[in-house]
């Protein structure tokens, strides 16, 4: 299993509901996209440096690109 742990409480009890992952310890919802999008974006600011109007505009590029590729 390479689930991800709640991002709410940590718990490495989340399972799958459909699209979305469920933490059975604080009934937190959250989808798998959401993770990704915010590792890439993490990412993506840490391995470039990026003044702070940089790296606003990087993450609106990231966001409409995986708003119209899903
Ligand atoms: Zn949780």
């Amino acid at each position: 299993m390479s689930l991800p742990k709640c991002p709410k409480c940590s718990s490495e009890y989340v399972y799958e509901d459909g699209n979305l992952l469920v933490c059975p310890e604080c009934a937190y919802e959250f989808s798998a996209n959401d993770l990704d999008e915010q590792e890439r974006i993490i990412k993506d600011a840490n391995g470039n440096v990026l003044s702070d109007g940089d790296t606003v505009s990087v993450i609106k590029d990231l966001r409409l690109l995986l708003k119209t590729s899903g």
